[in-house]
This record gives C-alpha cells, sequence and structure tokens, in this order.
C-alpha cells in the first residue's frame, strides 16, 4: 500500500555540473489521499497526481466503522445531509449512487453485509476498500506521492504551481486542475489539518464556521460515572430533530449512535431531550401495573423497563416514589413525563479530538454542485469532508466523499476532452 508510484523527473543542467529540476507538469493535482481524493483520481484521467502528507493512503478508512469501514447507506438521500445549502449535495448524490459504489465494491469481490438501517460495511476489512481504491488509481495511471507536504501554492496564466517536500527534497510542479481533498479537521492525531480551508481563503473562497460532529458530550466531572457503560435505545431530541438509536453513559458523558447523531444538530448551551422509553406507552404500563401488581415499588417496575443501574441513579429524583398503590394518576404522569423527557444540557463535546466528522467547510456557495468547481477560480475543485456537506452516521460521509470525488473527476476528464464549456454554479 505504500509503495511509491514513480513518476518522471525532468532535470534540467545549468552550468558545470549542478542539476536543477524543473517543475513537472500534471494535468490534474489532488491534495489527500483520503476518500474523497482517491476516488477523484479514479476518473480524472490524464496525468492526475495525488499527494498526502501521510504515510498511507485512505487512513480514515482504515480505522472507520470498527474496521471494517461503514463504506454507504443504501438510503442515502440528501436528507441524511447537513448543510448552509442542503440542496447542493442533490446532484453529485444522484450522479454517483450508494448502487454505484457497491457495484465497485462487487466488481472487486470484496463481502459485505448490512448491520443495521441500511448500513453496509464489509465482512472482511475496511483495508480492502483502500486497495480497491489504491488499485482503481493505479490502473487510471494517477501518481501518488506520500509522505508529501505542501510548500508554496500559487496561482499560474493556465492553472497552479506548487512546491512540495518529498523525502527532503524540495520539488516544483504546475497543473491545470488542482482538487482540495483534504478534509476536516477532526482526529488531528491521524494528521487532519485545516489546509483545503487555508487554500481556499488564499483563493477567496468563503469558508462557513467549521466545528465537531458526530462527536461525543462531556458534562460535568462524574455526572454520569455510575452508569458508565450502561446503553439503551433512546429517542434524543433537540429543537425539532430526533434520532431513534442506542445512547451510551460513559465516564466523561455521553456516547452511542443517538448522542453522537444529534450532536451535528446541537449548539453550545442548547438543552437535549431523552425519551427513555420511545416504543413504550409508559402511562398505559404503570396504570395496568398499579391494578395486578399496586404492592409493589415503584423503582421495581421500572427495573423491569430500564436497565437497573438506571433507575437507582433517577430513582432519589423521580416523581413517584414509595409503592405503585399509592401513586395518583397525576404523580404518574408526572413519572412518565420525566422519564419521557429526561432534559439535559451537556458542558460541551470532546471535540476535533474524537469526532468523526467537521461539520461547516468551504461554502457550497462558492461551488458547481455539478461539478465542485470554483465558480470564480476556473481549475480549482473541492470535494470531500472539506465542503460545507456533513452526512450523518451510519455510512452517509463516505458516500459525500465518493459521490463528490466522482463529480469533480468526471467534469475534469469531460473538460480535458474538450467535449463540453466549463460548467456554471447552479
Ligand atoms: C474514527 C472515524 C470513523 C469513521 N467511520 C466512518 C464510517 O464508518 N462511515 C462513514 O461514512 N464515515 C466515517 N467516518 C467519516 C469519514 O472518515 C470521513 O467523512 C471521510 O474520510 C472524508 O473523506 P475525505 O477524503 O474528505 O477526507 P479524509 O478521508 O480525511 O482524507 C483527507 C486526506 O488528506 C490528508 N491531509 C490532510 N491534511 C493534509 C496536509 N496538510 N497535507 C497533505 N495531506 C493532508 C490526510 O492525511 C488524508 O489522507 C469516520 C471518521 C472517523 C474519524
Amino acid at each position: 500500500m505504500q509503495k511509491r508510484i514513480q513518476t518522471r523527473v525532468f532535470l534540467l543542467r545549468s552550468g558545470a555540473n549542478r542539476v536543477t529540476p524543473r517543475a513537472m507538469r500534471y494535468d490534474t493535482v489532488i491534495l489527500g489521499a483520503g476518500a474523497a481524493g482517491l476516488m477523484c483520481a479514479t476518473q480524472t484521467g490524464g496525468r492526475t497526481l495525488v499527494i498526502d502528507h501521510a504515510r498511507a493512503p485512505g487512513e480514515k478508512i482504515r480505522i472507520s466503522g470498527g474496521g471494517r469501514c461503514n463504506f454507504t447507506n443504501m438510503y442515502a438521500g440528501p436528507e441524511n445531509f447537513l448543510s448552509e445549502n442542503p440542496h447542493f449535495c442533490k446532484s453529485a448524490l444522484a450522479r454517483y449512487t450508494q448502487w454505484d459504489f457497491i457495484a465497485l465494491v462487487d466488481r472487486h469481490g470484496i463481502a459485505w453485509h448490512e448491520k443495521t438501517l441500511g448500513q453496509l460495511f464489509c465482512d472482511g476489512s475496511a483495508r480492502q476498500i483502500v486497495a480497491m481504491l489504491v488499485e482503481e488509481i493505479t490502473r487510471a495511471g494517477a501518481d501518488l506521492w506520500l509522505q508529501t507536504t505542501l510548500a508554496d501554492l500559487r496561482r499560474t496564466e493556465d492553472g497552479f504551481a506548487l512546491a512540495v517536500d518529498r523525502d527532503g527534497q524540495r520539488q516544483t510542479l504546475t497543473c491545470r486542475n488542482l482538487v482540495l481533498a483534504t478534509g476536516g479537521k477532526s482526529i488531528p492525531k491521524m494528521g487532519a489539518t485545516g489546509l483545503a480551508y487555508d487554500i481556499a481563503r488564499q483563493f477567496g473562497l468563503p469558508v462557513t464556521d467549521t466545528r465537531a460532529g458526530l462527536v461525543p458530550f462531556t458534562f460535568p466531572e462524574g455526572r454520569f460515572k455510575p452508569l458508565a457503560g450502561v446503553s439503551l435505545p433512546v429517542r434524543l431530541s433537540t429543537g425539532a430533530t430526533s434520532f431513534d438509536e442506542a445512547l451510551l453513559f460513559t465516564h466523561r458523558g455521553l456516547s452511542g449512535p443517538a448522542v453522537l447523531q444529534i450532536s451535528s444538530y446541537w449548539r453550545e448551551g442548547q438543552e437535549i431531550a431523552v425519551n427513555l422509553l420511545p416504543d413504550t406507552d409508559l402511562m398505559a404500563t404503570l396504570r395496568a401495573e398499579r391494578a395486578t401488581n399496586g404492592r409493589r415499588q415503584t423503582a421495581t417496575v421500572l427495573s423491569g423497563l430500564l436497565p437497573a443501574r438506571l433507575v437507582e441513579d433517577l430513582a432519589p429524583t423521580l416523581p413517584a416514589q414509595g409503592r405503585l398503590a399509592d401513586q395518583p394518576d397525576i404523580a404518574l404522569a408526572a413519572l412518565c413525563d420525566a422519564l419521557n423527557h429526561w432534559r439535559l444540557t451537556p458542558s460541551g463535546t470532546e471535540g476535533y479530538r474524537t469526532a468523526e466528522v467537521t461539520l461547516g467547510g468551504i461554502s457550497t456557495d462558492a461551488l458547481s454542485s455539478r461539478s465542485m468547481e470554483a465558480t470564480a477560480v476556473p481549475g480549482l475543485y473541492a470535494i470531500g469532508e472539506a465542503v460545507d456537506v456533513t452526512g450523518w452516521l451510519g455510512g452517509y460521509n463516505f458516500q459525500w466523499a465518493w459521490s463528490s470525488g466522482h463529480a469533480a473527476g468526471q467534469a475534469i476528464a469531460q473538460a480535458s476532452r474538450g467535449l463540453e464549456t466549463r460548467p456554471q454554479a447552479t
């Protein structure tokens, strides 16, 4: 995987024995060998170079989905994405769908399964997806330079000039198309940087505020420590948005799929509401229980419906205490309200350190939704997580990386073939 695909190096002899490298000419340079950049490189055609500062391509793919990569979602659609412009993702998603990616995975003989809610995972390893993409870009004739950093970037008359550092040497490159595919800021330990945003700003493209998404909530020290490890299905809401998935109590606060999902919609200082029994008519259940087993303690009855450790933790604060027979309807209604609308205010989130994605990014206002090209800077493209399009948990973020990468790659290939004029923003 780490093998370096050698490119031709043009040398100019100047003076006696001095050797000065001349700028290498590429049609397309893609910054970032992650999900979007690799997909893009399978499509661009011409002379394409993918540059990444990491030691291996697709590192986030490798660690994703617990090592099995939740590579897409069968039900992926525009409604599963957050963006200042919710319509922006439609074009790319429609032109390279989850079924297109599944067909690619199938062509490579990678076995997969649906885990839940349309989420597709490799039966074997996420490394198979990385290997598949590397095989595809190699077949497409693209070069891949790893452990390479960008030192300088300028606009030229017909494209871009880059200086990069590789193997301790400075090299200069020129290209007609430059694709920003360096992702977002989540998990800096894995090499995530804000490079795409910096370059976008350098060329005058607006960047929306960025923040951590799909991230656990933190609470004041020790708040949920006694409950660490307890997990249950809940309906978690903030404002008008709700998710029915599992909640997990942790030493630091709350996590689990429901929490990660709602975190993308949550803003600092806002309340979240937890329905601990979303699929139970609690009032009817408690009344029936009171009629037949009224001598039982209310907490004991609740322990049959919820994890015992959670009931133990909540019991002292619940409105109905003692025997069920002693609880009038009004007390039972208050108990139902407490359990169906448990209101909590997180102190914050774990931030980019553990976030699966970055919300916000290069503004869609500046890009064509068809080609992902910057309307004001012909030849400059932005794809994947670097763009202000963020998916839900469940394979949607990779689908956006595949779809946006494919859209840019195809647009570049078509433009190079001169089959159409440059696309305009929509
Ligand atoms: C732990 C974890 C698990 C995840 N699991 C899933 C999942 O199962 N399903 C799903 O859909 N999504 C998942 N995601 C989200 C998904 O990984 C990203 O949304 C997706 O990888 C974005 O693709 P991208 O190509 O835009 O960026 P990335 O895949 O992040 O690729 C960006 C590339 O750019 C390189 N780069 C960054 N800065 C520089 C720089 N300054 N110079 C040179 N190179 C640079 C990086 O090394 C990287 O290779 C997960 C994320 C995390 C963190």
